[in-house]
């Protein structure tokens, strides 16, 4: 049976575990490196990236996560998860698993529009709007050419990605009703059905 670790040091991994339950699959939290066993892919939560990458080193996870990734270990990371993931920030971020092709640019909404949901096209998920919740969201800037843009914001900009076995989401789909995210990850990244 397939078994999915949630990142659990820091943000809301509680919603993605429910989230991922509701789809019958069963979760695990990741806390310390032994608990990266038996997986068959991870989730880094959103959260505060900068806290996280700190509890990420004093855990000990750090290393073992990088090398996982780089191994093409399924990983998908929302928000402060896809900043986690990504090769370069902007002067804010400190750089974590650096494993995908992007660069990210964290609390690109400002203040003003601190949190926003929008319907986006999302081809690969079919013809259906996937409402998107945006939390103090990040965007991506640019992109390597192994990576594909899975959804962008009408005025263009990627708020979705994958690269090989990761996927990166600058929205949270775990706070909506809506699993075409989570079994997009499944089916798609996983290859699970
Ligand atoms: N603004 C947060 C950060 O930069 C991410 C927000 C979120 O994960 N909802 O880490």
């Amino acid at each position: 049976m397939l078994k999915i670790g949630v990142l659990a040091l820091q943000g809301d991994f509680r919603e993605h575990r429910e989230a991922m339950e509701r789809l019958q699959v069963s979760t695990s939290e990741v806390r310390l490196p032994p608990d990266l066993g038996g997986l068959d892919g991870l989730i880094i939560p959103g959260g505060e990236s900068t806290t996280i990458v700190r509890l990420l080193r004093s855990s000990g996870l750090l290393e073992p996560l990088r090398t996982l990734a780089r191994e093409g270990f399924p990983m998908w990371g929302t928000c402060a998860g896809m900043i986690l993931l990504a090769k370069r920030l902007d002067e804010t971020g400190i750089p974590a698993l650096e494993a995908m092709d992007i660069s990210v640019r964290r609390n690109a909404f400002g203040r003003q529009v601190d949190s926003f949901e929008a319907d986006l096209s999302i081809p690969a998920l079919g013809d259906v709007p996937f409402h998107a919740v945006f939390i103090r969201a990040p965007v991506i800037e640019d992109i390597g050419p192994a990576v594909d843009v899975l959804a962008r914001l009408p005025d263009g900009t990627p708020v979705a990605a994958r690269e090989g076995r990761l996927l990166a989401t600058a929205f949270h789909p775990e706070l909506s009703d809506d699993s075409r995210v989570q079994r997009y990850f499944l089916e798609e990244v996983l290859g699970w059905r």
